[in-house]
C-alpha cells in the first residue's frame, strides 16, 4: 500500500511530549457499547483500535474539565440514543498540558465515519483560528500529533481535520443517514496551517511523512 510505503519513518524518535493520564472510565460495559457501535457503523465486531488517522478537534467549550466530565458521563446521542458515549484519546488544555483519556487501543467515538481507524485529538477552545493562534497550544499539538505519527506510521494524508472527515479515503459509514454527517471544528483551510506547520516540524526531525493531504470528492 502506498499509504504504508509513504508512512512516517525517521532514524530517530521525534521527542515524545509529556502527557498527563488522566484516563474516563471504560471499562467492560463501555467496550462491549463500542464494539456494538463498530459492528453496526462499520461492520467490525471489535473496540480494538488500530491507529491509521488522526483526528483533530476543537471542543467549542473554554475548560477541560468540562471536556472531561462529558466524556466521562458516557451519555447516549441525542440522535439515535445510542452509547457508548462521544471520547477523544487526548484533549490539549489552552496552556498546552496534555491530556490523555483512553488508551489507544481502544477505539473512542468522535468522528462519525472514521472511528474505527482514527485517534481523536481535542483542543480546549472556541474554533480552529482561536487554537491556531494559541503558541503554547499548537505547540503541544503539533509534538504530539508528530510523536502519534512516527509511533503508528501514519502518512500526513490521514492528518486530518473533523470538518475534513468526508472527504477522507478512510470514510466509512454503514448507517445511511449518517453517510454525510460531520462537523464544523477544523475547515480544510485551517488543517492546510496546521500541516504546514506539522510538515515543518517533521522535516526538523527528519520524519518522512509522504505527501499532504488531497480531499477526494465526498458525494454529499
Ligand atoms: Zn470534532
Amino acid at each position: 500500500m502506498i499509504a504504508v510505503a509513504l508512512a512516517a519513518l525517521a532514524l530517530v524518535a521525534p521527542p515524545k511530549p509529556h502527557i498527563v493520564w488522566k484516563p474516563i472510565p471504560y471499562g467492560p460495559a463501555r467496550r462491549a457499547e463500542m464494539a456494538a457501535y463498530a459492528k453496526k457503523h462499520y461492520g467490525i465486531d471489535s473496540y480494538v483500535l488500530h491507529p491509521r488517522a488522526i483526528v483533530e478537534h476543537v471542543t467549542a467549550t473554554d475548560s477541560f474539565s468540562s471536556v472531561w466530565n462529558t466524556f466521562a458521563a458516557n451519555e447516549p446521542d441525542f440522535e439515535l440514543h445510542e452509547l457508548p458515549g462521544d471520547c477523544a484519546h487526548f484533549v490539549i488544555d489552552r496552556d498546552g498540558t496534555i491530556y490523555q483519556l483512553v488508551p489507544l487501543n481502544v477505539m473512542c467515538r468522535h468522528t462519525v465515519g472514521l472511528n474505527d481507524v482514527a485517534i481523536g485529538i481535542e483542543h480546549v477552545g472556541i474554533d480552529d483560528a482561536q487554537v491556531l493562534h494559541d503558541a503554547a497550544q499548537m505547540r503541544s499539538s503539533l509534538e504530539l500529533t508528530l510523536w502519534l505519527m512516527w509511533r503508528y506510521e501514519i502518512p500526513l494524508a490521514n492528518v486530518i481535520g473533523h470538518n475534513e472527515s468526508l472527504t477522507s479515503p478512510l470514510h466509512k459509514e454503514l448507517y445511511a443517514p449518517w453517510r454525510c454527517q460531520t462537523h464544523g471544528d477544523w475547515l480544510h483551510a485551517d488543517m492546510v496551517v496546521y500541516r504546514a506547520k506539522l510538515l515543518a516540524l517533521a522535516n526538523r526531525y527528519r520524519v518522512r511523512v509522504g505527501p499532504t493531504f488531497r480531499p477526494r470528492p465526498s458525494g454529499c
